[in-house]
């Protein structure tokens, strides 16, 4: 978890690499069908481009799919969701109607002001849609109404872990990956 910008994408790539998990982003699978013209691409768009979350009910039933395929049995790393308290209480009956449960959720802290460089940086590098200064203080906000308040819940389960995520990348990585071996 963390705001836009906080480095979430670079860092779950390469930590469940390290794990041997596989990397499931709901951004990447949300990008990948806006790409490929499909329906759901198109649902979803509206709403990234507008920085606003895609309804639960698609993002739930994206998810829920996805980690029925087998390359999740040894288990899997979550990035970009849940996002929503339904998507949390979602996400637990998803899990344990399988015998599962989530092990660690991992928090990237991060300065705002800093976010908001980073984010306007990926708008050159990348050219994403949703990285407009309009898009990105909506994302901002929607990220600190909306799924900021899951930190304390994760914390409440006793399975939250703070993570510093300012700084060099490969830093931020072995911060994570020690927290994760704690
Ligand atoms: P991300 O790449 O994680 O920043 O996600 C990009 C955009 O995809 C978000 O701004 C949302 O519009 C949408 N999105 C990604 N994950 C979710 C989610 N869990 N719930 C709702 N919308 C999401």
């Amino acid at each position: 978890m963390g705001p836009p910008g906080a480095g979430k994408g670079t860092q779950a790539v390469v930590v469940a690499s390290a794990l041997g998990i596989p990397h499931i982003s709901t951004g990447d699978i949300f990008r990948a069908n806006v790409s490929a013209g499909t329906p759901l691409g198109e649902e979803a768009q509206r709403y990234m481009d507008a920085g606003e979350y895609v309804p639960d009910s698609i993002t739930n039933a994206m998810v829920r799919d996805r980690i029925s395929h087998d390359d999740c049995n040894p288990g899997f790393l979550l990035d970009g969701y849940p996002r929503t308290l339904e998507q949390v209480n979602e996400l637990d009956m998803m899990l344990e109607s399988d015998g599962r449960r989530l092990d660690r959720v991992v928090e990237l802290t991060v300065d705002t002001d800093e976010v908001v460089g980073r984010l306007l940086k990926r708008a050159q590098d990348q050219g994403r849609t949703d990285d407009t200064a309009d898009v990105i203080r909506r994302r901002l906000e929607v990220y600190f109404d909306q799924t900021a308040p899951l930190v304390a819940v994760y914390r409440e389960r006793g399975i939250l872990l703070e993570v510093d995520g300012m700084g060099d990348v490969a830093e931020v990585t072995e911060r994570v990956l020690s927290t994760l071996r704690d």
